[in-house]
């Protein structure tokens, strides 16, 4: 089981994927994945879909999904994986996540309005695949298809991220409610992308440990946005913190994503991939 392919971080349009959750499965099996999450933000609303294409086209499917927390002034994403996406619990819990999206959009809107982009709002929205969850990142395509940037990644640098005209603050779930809800939809929470969060080393140090009193189980080593650095830095934090190691793409859509689906090193061999303890879970061939 531990050279499994697995890839259980990815994106579609239900959230901020261009994809049908469909056309990410079918990559992710023209990639060789054997096992695979779609994890969108908030949302488990593609993940019926996501079940019946994965065991269609012969892989393993776990339920996901991708949390927005608020931890120590910074944004954090919570993977749950082997979710119930039916769970009450877990539904109500992200809905309140999404409740002040389109609110905040609207916000967005209004700062880059102040800087000379007009509609952004409305154009926005007609990348937006679920009403429910419009992101920075549909603003970020609208920006580049106006042609004010290149790249979404240059529009993030100058408009949308803080201190820039279109970003505002935004208060998402508590590091513990999000962690209860994977729980109690009977999955296992996992930190995404550790490397990305801009914390000192203490508050890194308070994120891992109060994951984990909050019953937090593994980490993301290999991600697509980790550098090799950080890929040995996070598996020696797995290592120390005795947390079970996660592996996934983070797949946006083929013009934007740096890593094809199934495409990530495997994990080291020192550490415990998280679908061992998922094997309950998992549906499909490779199923215990
Ligand atoms: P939101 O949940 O609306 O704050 O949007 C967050 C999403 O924006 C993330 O899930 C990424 O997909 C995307 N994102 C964040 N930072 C960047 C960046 N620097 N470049 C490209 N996409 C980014
Ligand atoms: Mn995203
Ligand atoms: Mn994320
Ligand atoms: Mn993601």
């Amino acid at each position: 089981m531990h050279l499994l392919n697995a890839d259980l971080h990815s994106h579609s349009f239900v959230s901020d994927g261009t994809l049908a959750p469909e056309a990410v499965a079918a990559r992710a099996a023209e990639g060789g994945v054997q096992l695979w999450a779609l994890t969108d933000h908030d949302e488990v609303s593609g993940q019926q879909r996501a079940r019946e294409a994965a065991l269609d086209l012969g892989m393993g499917w776990v339920g996901g999904v991708e949390v927005s927390v608020s931890f120590a002034g910074e944004t954090v994403h919570i993977v749950g994986l082997g979710i119930d996406p039916e769970c009450e619990l877990l539904r109500a819990g992200l809905a309140a996540t999404r409740a002040g999206r389109r609110e905040r959009a609207r916000q967005m809107a209004d700062g880059l309005a102040q800087a000379g982009i007009a509609g952004a709002f409305e154009g926005a929205l007609r990348h937006v695949g679920n009403p429910d969850l419009i992101s920075r990142t549909h603003f970020a395509r609208y920006l580049v298809e106006c042609g004010v940037c290149a790249h979404t990644h240059e529009v993030f640098k100058r408009y949308l991220t803080e201190g820039r005209p279109g970003y505002v603050p935004h208060q998402w779930a508590r590091l513990g409610d999000a962690v209860a809800w994977i729980r109690g939809a009977g999955g296992v929470a996992v930190i995404a992308h550790p490397g990305r969060y801009k914390f000192s080393a203490n508050e890194e140090y308070a994120l891992f440990t109060e994951f984990i009193a909050h019953g937090g189980a593994a980490v993301e080593v290999m991600t697509g946005s980790h550098s090799n650095a950080e890929q040995l830095r996070f598996a020696d934090a797995a290592v120390e913190f005795d947390l079970l190691a996660s592996r996934g793409s983070d797949f946006h859509s083929p013009e934007e994503s740096r890593t094809a689906l199934g495409a990530l090193p495997d994990l080291p061999g020192r550490l415990k991939p998280v679908w061992e303890a998922l094997a309950e879970r998992i549906e499909g061939p490779v199923a215990a």
